[in-house]
């Protein structure tokens, strides 16, 4: 140890500089209080021995000078005095003082109290570091390195308070990983750990130094960009980061690719307090996801409009099943030669006493993305069910067919429960079809082709629905066991223009594949007549048949099936 004495008697200094010698510590000497004041800037002694009563500035008010000159730190002092009496370690103590030690006094003594302030001096230091670290613990994510939601909250209260000061503009992104859950659920969670981990130091990159980036949980990070120029800056590196997340991620042996959706809030534009920045940068990241992915939003009160709306929606669905609001048309479907109903479609419906008619394009995303649509899926499922063994007494073969999301085939409930309610209902397989748009097979590749190929055993037959929409057709029918395609109305209204390219391959196709081809959006005599002429076999459409009740379908099953384009609204 480095230890200053101060004593004005030259005696006394040299036998505790001696004994510290042989003690093993450094002494350094002063005669008085200005002299150690000096000394002490210079050297930084780990502990001062004082004497109280010198000529001059006495210990008392030296040690409080002491202790202004580094008020954060704390160096043991050690006080040296004749008789001590209990005033004078008071008075001590109040001027800063540690311990007290009578003169004379024996080495052993002196050894002693040194080692008692260097306990302290080294549980002192623990202490600090433990501090420290758990104030780096309690602010980062543990997983990423990156700031974690707490930080986040705590720095955004700083920007906002900074920002009102001195009327600059800030902004907060949130960005969110799309597809995450289907690489967990796909790769595993190590592989997703690492996906995070990696987008983490990606986003890190694209930084100003005076930036920053917090995990707030899950796939979901928050960045705040200070003091911006303009609100546009924050679109610039938001193209940024979408652009650098483009690359493929190398995890192990798996690449993956990646995109990620952002939503942008700036201050004080989109809000002025913690809350409604954090809010509104969350809707507008929702805005880019529902925008197709892999984009940017900027916050604006349209957005908000669009999510008050969607949580009504969202509330007013929670309830829809027990309220009985939900319900059931079936959109036949034709050979398209005959005109003979070969079966139907069932079209989900809601009506809401308040909201009216919702259409399924609505509250269909809403249910998935709540995951309602598990629920609202299998009473779907059980209905059509009873329904397709109803029918299937007066007509052997009507195959009713049900639109099913990817959602839904990868919860683990879903195959028993199919199981289980076409055993209960005595539904024969084949009566069944499942569609599935390409995007939804698409999301989850694996675990959705796994439980198809499944199905495809039970003996159910699955559709491609909106076939062609998507980016990876071809490669789907070689990989998937399907039996029908369906055509999007999109080419079907386009026909008479130069989409008939894409009806004629896609019949073509399917023909030769031996999958039956459906032909959906059917308005007017000229596109099936078109059809007809090309060889689609299958077709439905507002021309043939608009959605129609159950008791309808009834009697034109019991009626021969036969479909009169002026016997249909
Ligand atoms: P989709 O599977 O492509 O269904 C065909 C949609 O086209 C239906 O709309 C149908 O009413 C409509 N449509 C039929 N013929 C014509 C026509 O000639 N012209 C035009 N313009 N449209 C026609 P809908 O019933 O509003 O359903 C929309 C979407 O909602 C469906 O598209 C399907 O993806 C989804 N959906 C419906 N019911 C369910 C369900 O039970 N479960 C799931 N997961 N999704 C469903
Ligand atoms: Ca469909
Ligand atoms: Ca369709």
């Amino acid at each position: 140890m480095k230890i200053l004495v101060v004593d004005d008697l030259d005696t006394f200094r040299n036998i505790i500089a001696q004994s510290l010698a042989k003690l093993g510590h450094e002494a350094i000497t002063a005669k008085n209080g200005n002299e150690a004041i000096e000394l002490f800037k210079k050297v930084h002694p780990d502990l001062i021995i004082l004497d109280v009563v010198m000529k001059g500035m006495n210990g008392f008010e030296c040690a409080k000078q002491l202790r202004i000159l580094v008020p954060d730190d704390w160096i043991p002092i050690i006080f040296l005095s004749g008789a001590v009496s209990d005033s004078d370690i008071e008075q001590g103590i109040n001027a800063g003082g540690d311990d007290y030690l009578a003169k004379p006094f024996s080495e052993i003594t002196l050894a002693a109290k040194i080692k008692a302030m260097e306990r302290i001096a080294s549980m002192r230091l623990k202490l600090i570091e433990t501090t420290r670290n758990l104030s780096v613990l309690s602010s980062t994510d543990t997983l990423t390195g990156v700031y974690n939601r707490l930080q986040f909250d705590r720095i955004i209260k700083e920007k906002i308070s900074s920002a009102s000061r001195h009327r600059t503009i800030f902004a907060v992104l949130f960005i969110d990983l799309d597809k995450f859950k289907a690489v967990n659920d796909i790769f595993g969670h190590p592989t997703g750990d690492l996906l995070l981990q990696e987008a983490a130091k990606r986003l890190t990159f694209c930084l100003r130094k005076h930036d920053f980036v917090a995990r707030m949980g899950g796939d979901e990070f928050a960045v705040i960009l200070s003091e911006l120029e303009t609100p546009d800056i924050a679109g610039n590196i938001a193209k940024k980061i979408l652009h650098v997340f483009s690359s493929p991620f190398r995890l192990e042996e798996n690449i993956l690719h990646i995109s990620a959706s952002i939503g942008i809030a700036c201050y004080p534009l989109a809000g002025t307090d913690q809350a409604s920045l954090i809010q509104n940068a969350d809707i507008a990241m929702y805005q880019a996801k529902s925008k197709g992915r892999n984009n940017y939003q900027y916050h604006t009160e349209d957005h908000n409009k669009k999510f008050k709306e969607k949580i009504v929606l969202e509330d007013a669905l929670k309830f829809a099943l027990e309220k009985k609001e939900l319900f059931i048309l079936y959109q036949p479907i034709l050979n398209l030669k005959t005109k003979k109903m070969v079966g139907a479609e069932a079209l989900l419906r809601w009506k809401n006493e308040i909201l009216g008619i919702v259409s399924p394009d609505v509250f269909i995303p809403i249910a998935e993305e709540s995951g309602l649509i598990n629920a609202i899926g299998k009473w779907v499922l059980k209905t059509i069910c009873q329904q397709a063994t109803k029918w299937h007494k007066k007509d052997s073969d009507f195959k009713l067919s049900l639109n099913v999301s990817s959602i839904q085939l990868i919860d683990n409930d879903f195959l028993p429960f199919l199981m289980n309610v076409m055993e209960e209902t005595k539904t024969p397989a084949s009566l069944l079809e499942l569609e599935l748009t390409e995007t939804s097979i698409m999301t989850n590749p694996v675990s959705v082709e796994t439980v198809l190929k499944k199905i495809h055993e039970l003996g159910i037959s699955i559709s491609i629905d909106d076939f062609g929409t998507g980016y990876s057709s071809l490669s789907l029918l070689q990989r998937l066991p399907c039996s029908t395609l369906k055509i999007d109305k999109s080419f079907i209204t386009g026909i008479a223009t130069n989409k008939n390219i894409i009806i004629n391959s896609v019949i073509t196709l399917g023909n030769s594949l031996g999958l039956r081809v459906i032909a959906e959006g059917i308005e007017t005599q000229e596109q099936l007549q078109f059809l007809r002429d090309k060889g689609c076999e299958l077709g439905q459409g507002y021309f043939l048949s608009k959605p129609l009740t159950a008791e309808i379908i009834n009697d034109l099953i019991l009626n021969k099936k036969l479909i009169s384009t002026t016997t249909v609204s």
